[in-house]
C-alpha cells in the first residue's frame, strides 16, 4: 500500500533560495530538526509547505522557484515584502514571540505594538490564509496535515472551513504563556479558537505523559506546563470546559497533549568518528590545553540571557582568582532578527560586557571569553560540544533547548557537566543530570559555575550516564511519529464516538 502522505506546513520550508538568474534558483537544504525528525519518519510519504525566506515578485522567478523545490519535496508560499514585514517581523517576532517568553517590551516599544496591532494582526490572519490555500490546492483525502508553531495558530480553523474531514494536528515549539499572560493579547480569544479546530494540539514537555484533548483540531506543545497553561487559557479566557484530555466546547473535544521533542542524536554520535571533526577536536584541546572549557551556544536572543550568563562568570572568576587562567567561556552568539532594533540593542550590551571583563581578567596573551557573533557549521559545532568541560544554557525561557541534548549526545568520552536553566523546557527531561539554575540569580549560577569545575569523576559520569540516556532513547524521530500516530488515532477515536 502507498504511504500516507504528510503534509508539514511551517513558516519556513527547509532550505535556502538564492536566484542565480530571471528562471534559475539555488538552493541547499538546511538539516534542522523538524527535517532530520522527519527523514527518520519512514512510514510517512512528507512533504513540505512554507515560506521560501526570499522575495519574488515576478512571475518567472516564482514557477521557476516552484519547479525547483519540487524536487525537493518542498511547495512554496510567495510572501511580499509588505506582508512579511507585518506578519513576520511585526506580529510573530514583535508580539508573539516577546509574550509567549514572558518578555516585556520597553514601554515605548509597546504603546508603538499597541498602535500597529490591528494591521499586523490583520496580516498575519491573511498570511495564515495564504499559507491554507496553498494547502488546500495539494491536499487529498487521507493526507495529515501537520501545521507548526506560533507564525501558524490562524492555519487550523483556515484548514477545517476549507474542508471539515481535513486531518489536521498543531504543534507549538515555544513556551505557552500562563492564561494570565495570554489574557493581554488583544486577539486572545481568536487565536485559542482557531488553535482549536485542530484534532490535535501538541505542546513540548518532557516530564509525564500528561494529555488533554481538544478534540477536531489537535494542538501540541513541548511540556506539561505549558500544556496546562493552554488548556487554562481556553477555560478562563473562552469559558470552555478543560477535561484531562483537553479542551471540550458543545461536545467537540480537541485533544491538547505535551510532546517533548529531540533530537537525531545518532547523527552527532557519528559526526565525532569523522577524521575532520577528529582533526578539529585535537586542535581545539592544544589550543585550550591547561584550561577548562566553558561553552554557550545561543543565537543572540534576548530570550537566551546571554547577559546574565556572562555576569555569573564575571562574579564567579571576581571571587575565584586561582582560576582566571585556567578556564575559558567560549560563546558563540548566532546573530539573529538582525534587523530589528531590541536585537542591535543586545548586541552591543554584550559586546560591552564581554569587552570589560576580558579587559579586567584578561592578559597580555589570554583572554577570559571567547565571543563570537556568528554561526558555526555541524562539525565545528560537533567538535565544540565534544572538547567542552562545562556547558552553560541560561534561556529566561526556552520552549526546549536543543543544545542541551546536543551537548549531551557528543560527551560520551569526556562526561562534562550541564548546568542548565529551571526556565527551559529540557530542564523537565534532563532535571536529573544536569544542575538546574535560576538565571536571574547570578549568585547561584556562580556557585554552579565552581560545582561543576570541581566536580568529581563518578558524580559527572552518574550524571552523564542519565541525560545520556534519555537523549538517545528520546529522539526526534520518535518525537515525529508519536505525533503523527496520536493524530490519526484522535480522529479514528473521535469517529467512534460520534
Ligand atoms: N546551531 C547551528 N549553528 C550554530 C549554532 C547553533 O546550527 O552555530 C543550531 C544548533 O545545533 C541547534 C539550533 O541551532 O540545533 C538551536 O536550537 P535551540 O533549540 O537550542 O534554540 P533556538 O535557536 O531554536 O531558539
Amino acid at each position: 500500500p502507498s504511504k500516507q502522505r504528510l503534509l508539514v506546513v511551517a513558516n519556513r520550508l527547509p532550505v535556502s533560495a538564492v536566484r542565480r538568474g530571471v528562471d534559475s534558483w539555488q538552493l541547499e537544504i538546511s538539516v534542522g530538526g523538524l527535517v532530520s525528525a522527519l527523514l527518520g519518519v519512514k512510514e510517512f510519504d512528507a512533504r513540505w509547505i512554507g515560506w521560501a525566506g526570499v522575495n519574488v515578485s515576478d512571475d518567472i522567478g516564482q514557477r521557476a522557484l516552484t519547479k525547483a523545490l519540487a524536487e525537493k519535496r518542498c511547495i512554496p508560499v510567495f510572501l511580499d515584502e509588505e506582508i512579511v514585514h507585518q506578519y513576520y517581523n511585526g506580529y510573530c517576532n514583535n508580539v508573539l514571540w516577546p509574550l509567549f517568553h514572558y518578555l516585556g517590551l520597553p514601554q515605548e516599544d509597546r504603546l508603538a505594538t499597541t498602535r500597529s496591532f490591528q494591521s499586523q494582526f490583520d496580516a498575519y490572519k491573511k498570511a495564515n490564509q495564504m499559507f491554507a490555500d496553498v494547502v488546500n490546492k495539494i491536499y487529498q483525502e487521507g493526507d495529515v496535515v501537520w501545521c507548526h508553531d506560533y507564525h501558524l495558530m490562524f492555519l487550523p480553523q483556515c484548514l477545517k472551513r476549507y474542508n471539515s474531514n481535513m486531518k489536521v494536528g498543531w504543534f507549538l515549539h515555544t513556551p505557552f504563556p500562563s492564561s494570565e499572560i495570554h489574557r493581554t493579547l488583544p486577539s486572545r480569544s481568536e487565536l485559542l479558537r482557531s488553535v482549536l479546530a485542530a484534532d490535535l494540539v501538541g505542546i513540548c514537555d518532557s516530564k509525564s505523559g500528561y494529555t488533554a484533548s481538544v478534540r477536531p483540531f489537535n494542538p501540541s506543545f513541548h511540556t506539561y506546563d505549558y500544556a496546562r497553561h493552554f488548556v487554562s487559557a481556553c477555560t478562563r479566557i473562552l469559558g470552555f470546559e478543560g477535561t484531562p484530555e483537553g479542551v471540550e466546547n458543545q461536545g467537540k473535544l480537541t485533544r491538547v497533549a505535551a510532546f517533548p521533542i529531540g533530537i537525531d542524536s545518532e547523527r552527532f554520535i557519528r559526526a565525532l568518528e569523522l577524521p575532520q571533526v577528529q582533526d578539529h577536536i585535537k586542535e581545539l584541546k592544544e589550543r585550550f590545553a591547561g584550561r577548562k572549557v566553558m561553552l554557550g551556544v545561543d543565537r543572540l536572543d534576548m530570550i537566551k540571557g546571554i547577559p546574565q550568563k556572562i555576569l555569573a562568570f564575571e562574579k564567579y572568576l571576581e571571587e575565584n582568582p586561582n582560576w582566571r587562567d585556567k578556564v575559558v567561556l567560549l560563546q558563540i552568539a548566532v546573530p539573529t532578527r538582525t534587523d530589528v532594533p531590541e536585537y542591535q540593542k543586545l548586541t552591543s550590551q554584550v559586546h560591552e560586557i564581554v569587552g570589560r571583563i576580558n579587559g579586567r581578567f584578561g592578559t597580555l596573551t589570554t583572554v577570559p571569553i571567547h565571543h563570537l557573533d556568528r554561526s558555526l557549521d555541524f562539525h565545528a559545532l560537533c567538535a565544540l560540544y565534544a572538547v567542552t568541560d562545562v556547558a552553560l544554557v541560561t534561556s529566561l525561557r526556552d520552549g526546549m533547548n536543543l543544545v542541551s541534548y546536543e551537548f549531551v549526545a557528543c560527551q560520551a568520552d569526556k562526561k562534562g557537566v550541564l548546568i542548565l536553566s529551571e526556565f527551559a523546557g529540557a530542564a523537565q527531561s534532563l532535571g536529573a543530570g544536569a544542575i538546574l539554575v535560576n538565571p536571574w540569580n547570578i549568585t547561584e549560577v556562580a556557585a554552579s559555575i565552581g560545582y561543576a569545575l570541581n566536580m568529581p569523576a563518578d558524580e559527572r559520569e552518574k550524571r552523564h550516564q542519565h541525560n545520556f540516556m534519555h537523549v538517545t532513547s528520546h529522539t526526534s524521530q520518535e518525537w515525529a511519529a508519536t505525533f503523527v500516530s496520536e493524530l490519526n488515532d484522535t480522529i479514528v477515536e473521535a469517529q467512534l464516538r460520534t
